[in-house]
């Protein structure tokens, strides 16, 4: 086992082992850090850097730091909080998310994040850009209007041959995260489940499944985001 080390996060003594990256020794520790790539498991990646933290008066992203002796973590604090607020904002701003109408509405995570945030009206201006839908596989739809481009679906949506189902297309501000058509022809129910699932924000949608769960009985409509961790 890994020495037990201690650090602080917004003055809270906190312990966890060595090593351990800060977004999950927090949560051991009952603190919340938003993040909206990370998925436990899988090597992190900082896309998103919700989970950005002020690590000894420095910028860091908590999923891809590890905690070490005398660590001091700001988290909740005025800044750090603005900034995770501008990154919803700007995810908002840059994508095409009509709530009422998507199905992951209550249990997505960037909806989720934005009441936290108390996100009323965006202070960017809306790009209102044209993104496809491919609903070419037979079992799920890939809606580029509401990807926020986290890469979980490409690092966790694998067939046997280790071959990934999504993959990115493009540069810059033309990037996206497309669907290779010729596997999504072949993808599994499992697999199907699993990229739904997995997806935070209603990118991915399985076809002939929907209100599964009620409006107002969804896993956000019960309890805000955080929650769970939050002492
Ligand atoms: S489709 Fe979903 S999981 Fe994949 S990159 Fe976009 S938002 Fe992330």
């Amino acid at each position: 086992m890994s020495k037990l080390i201690k650090f602080n996060i917004d003055g809270q003594e906190c312990m966890a082992e060595e090593g351990r990256y800060i977004v999950d020794a927090a949560k051991d520790n009952g603190v919340y850090i938003p993040t909206l790539c990370n998925i436990p498991g899988l090597k992190p990646k900082g896309s998103c850097r919700m989970c950005t933290v002020k690590v000894n008066g420095r910028l860091m992203t908590s999923c891809t730091t590890p905690v070490s002796d005398g660590m001091e973590i700001e988290n909740h604090i005025e800044e750090i909080e603005n900034y995770r607020k501008m990154i919803v904002e700007l995810m908002f701003v840059s994508g095409n998310h009509f709530c009422p109408s998507c199905e992951k509405s209550g249990s997505c995570d960037l909806q989720a994040l934005a009441y936290r945030y108390q996100m009323m009206v965006p202070r960017f201006p809306y790009t209102f850009s044209q993104k496809d839908v491919d609903g070419s596989s037979p079992l799920i739809i890939k809606d580029q209007n509401r990807c926020i481009m986290c890469k979980r679906c490409i690092r966790a949506i694998i067939d046997n041959e280790g071959r990934s189902f999504f993959t990115f297309k493009n540069r810059g501000i033309k990037l996206e995260v497309i669907m290779d058509k010729e596997m999504g022809q072949r993808m599994n129910e499992a697999e199907a489940e699993k990229a739904m699932e997995i997806c935070p924000v209603g990118a991915i949608l399985k076809k002939e499944k929907g209100y599964d769960v009620p409006i107002g009985q969804r896993k956000f409509d019960m309890k805000p985001i955080g929650s769970e961790i939050e002492n």
